[in-house]
């Protein structure tokens, strides 16, 4: 049986030289509220696991030409907590808060949300609506990379080996902009989403919609980029022709499958239902109210 060893280095070189230089398999960790899981019940078998809480920058959220810089392992407790962020970007805190038990809260990250890669992660879908970008450090030096770009299926990513996700950018954002995150679960709270939408908006004054994004989770084997949605918003009030152009939008989008928690038709359904509600909560708030 291949023996586990566990490093906690403290430069952003270190980490990279660590998991690129693994014989074997090399896992980053972050919170650990996947990655321990996976271990525990033989998932997967890494040689190497790189804790990144010890990186200069890797938690804590700060404000940069005007835009924020979330660090990929600040946990979901502290966005909640960051009141400059939950009044600009509303959909991304709610998406991460949605993540758990508040002992998860603790612990889980954006960046292992991300590069879990699990179709229906929460917090994903609502950074792709919110423009995020990622930034990528590996042996080739740092890029950033669009949200969207990072997963490639259930559990795979882009990212190359010796790669690690450093930061989240999230852009300034205009006045008169705003985002929301809806998921639809059986229960209450503590469970997988059936789907997820992601609406993010920028108005007018006149309240007319001059830009959008729209992602959806648990629908196809990676969170989508909605561009057809996004075009059914731009130019309108939201009035019904817009949200009966999102929904239908939505629903084409759709590549779902059938499991125990839904069907394709019952996911496809509430697909167009939840984005036409999110697109609501996020003209909204857009609009101060
Ligand atoms: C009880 C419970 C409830 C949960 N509820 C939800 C839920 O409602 N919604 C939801 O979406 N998820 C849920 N999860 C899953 C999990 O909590 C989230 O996916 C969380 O955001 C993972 O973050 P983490 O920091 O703990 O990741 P980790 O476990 O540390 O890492 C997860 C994966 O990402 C990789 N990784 C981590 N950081 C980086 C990085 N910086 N660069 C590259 N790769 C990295 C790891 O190698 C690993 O493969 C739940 C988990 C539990 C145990």
């Amino acid at each position: 049986m291949p023996s586990l060893n566990y490093a906690s280095p403290t430069t952003v070189n270190e980490a990279v030289s660590l998991l690129a230089g693994a014989p074997g398999l090399a896992k980053v960790l972050s919170g650990g509220t996947d990655l321990l899981v996976q271990l525990r019940s033989g998932r997967v078998r890494p040689e190497l696991i790189v804790d990144t809480k010890r990186l200069p920058g890797l938690i804590g959220i700060r404000e940069e030409d005007g835009g924020f810089v979330i660090g990929a392992a600040t946990p979901g407790a502290m966005l909640e907590a960051h009141e400059g962020l939950k009044r600009v970007y509303p959909g991304v805190v709610e998406a991460m808060d949605l993540i758990g038990s508040q002992q998860i809260q603790g612990r889980a990250s954006l960046a292992g949300n991300l590069c879990n890669a699990s179709p229906a992660a929460d917090s994903v879908p609502a950074m792709i609506a919110a423009g995020a970008v990622a930034v990528v450090a590996g042996p080739d030096g740092r890029r950033e990379v669009p949200v969207e770009q990072i997963p490639t299926g259930p559990g795979r990513t882009s990212l190359a080996r010796g790669e690690l996700v450093l930061e989240f950018r999230l852009p300034p954002r205009p006045a008169r902009a705003s985002d929301a995150y809806l998921r639809f679960i059986p229960r209450t709270e503590m469970d997988i989403a059936v789907v997820g939408c992601g609406v993010a908006v920028a108005l007018n004054a006149q309240g007319v919609c001059t830009q959008a994004r729209v992602s959806l989770g648990a629908v196809a084997p990676v969170p989508l980029l909605v561009s057809a949605g996004a075009e059914a918003l731009v130019g309108s009030r939201l009035d019904d022709a817009a949200l009966a152009r999102l929904d239908a939008a939505a629903q084409a989008a759709c590549q779902p499958i059938t499991d125990k928690r839904g069907t394709i038709e019952y996911r496809t359904k509430v697909a167009g239902v939840l984005a036409r509600r999110a697109a609501a909560i996020a003209f909204q708030r857009a609009q101060g109210r």
